[in-house]
């Protein structure tokens, strides 16, 4: 299966950081979104990214302004037409990732394969309403994608091998390092994350300072982060909607959200991105 060109539906922080991705490998990208804010923020933010990249020595100036020359913005599904692969990265709403999929199945040609990023949705479910689910399957990137090694490659029981093999061959071609999961609910990182969180959430709920908790946890496991200041970062939304979502789907109480937790996110305390959340951030 050749690849020479990505189409990448979803222009926020992952499918721009996937973009970086995919260009920084001399691999041309159609990256769309619904409005032209949206394509003009992605447009910046993907700029200043390569621009941080020459910064650190990472690319040259050459190298980023390359980059970024291989990808294209638009508002048009049909530009997604001319990929030789196209993935997912909407925001993680099951309405939303309904609709997209339905228009996908019906926007691309026989043969293109759709990869999703979807942390908490279930890769057969989401195939089926593609259409095609023996070229649909899970490449769950990590965020910054850039910087993140690891995609979880997740087919489900009805992709076809050699679609599984080419998301791998794609990984391993842009640096990544791919590791073939199952198709269970929150894969393998955010399920064994997500069980983590929750304890160091019963026991904050306790009354225990977080950064006792994440202390604790840091020099108890190695970890370089602790699990609050990691759901800090993550955000405490996206957080609480990964608990909710593993618990309606395994049923299994330590992914409940504890009542605590709730409250934090319904006042507005989402982690760094709203300055506060299991810790305060200044500026
Ligand atoms: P985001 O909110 O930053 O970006 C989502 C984008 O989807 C927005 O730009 C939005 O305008 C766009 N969108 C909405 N409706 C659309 C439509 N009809 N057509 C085209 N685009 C549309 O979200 P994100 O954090 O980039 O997450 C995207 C996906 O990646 C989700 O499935 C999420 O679960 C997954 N994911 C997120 C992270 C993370 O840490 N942010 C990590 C791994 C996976």
């Amino acid at each position: 299966m050749e690849i020479r060109t990505i189409g990448i539906l979803g222009a926020g922080t992952m499918g721009t950081g996937i973009a970086q991705v995919m260009a920084q490998a001399e691999i041309r990208v159609h990256l769309v979104d619904v409005s032209d804010d949206i394509l003009a923020r992605s447009t910046k933010r993907l700029r200043a990214s390569l621009q941080g990249a020459v910064e650190r020595g990472k690319l040259t100036p050459e190298q980023a302004q390359e980059a970024e020359g291989l990808v294209g913005w638009s508002s048009r599904y049909e530009c997604l037409a001319q990929a030789d692969w196209v993935i997912e990265a909407v925001s993680e709403d099951a309405d939303l990732k309904r609709t997209v999929l339905r228009r996908l199945g019906e926007t691309l040609p026989g043969h293109v394969p759709v990869a999703t990023n979807t942390s908490t949705f279930r890769i057969a479910e989401l195939g089926a309403l593609y259409g095609r689910p023996e070229r649909f399957l899970g490449m769950h990137f990590f965020n910054p994608p850039p910087a993140m090694k690891l995609v979880e490659v997740i087919p489900s029981e009805h992709t076809a091998p050699e679609v599984t093999q080419a998301a791998v061959d794609l990984c391993e071609r842009v640096g990544k390092t791919p590791v073939v999961v199952p198709d269970i609910a929150g894969f393998v990182v955010n399920r064994a994350f997500a069980a983590l969180v929750s304890a160091a959430i019963d026991v904050w709920a306790q009354g225990t300072e977080p950064a006792a908790i994440d202390q604790c946890l840091e020099l108890g496991l190695g970890h370089k982060m602790g699990p609050l200041a990691t759901a800090d970062l993550v955000g405490l939304d996206v957080m609480l909607t990964i608990l909710r979502s593993l618990h309606a789907q395994t049923g299994h109480p330590r992914f409940e959200p504890h009542p605590r937790f709730e409250e934090l996110v319904a006042c507005g305390k989402l982690g760094r991105k709203s300055g506060e959340g299991f810790y305060r951030y200044d500026e």
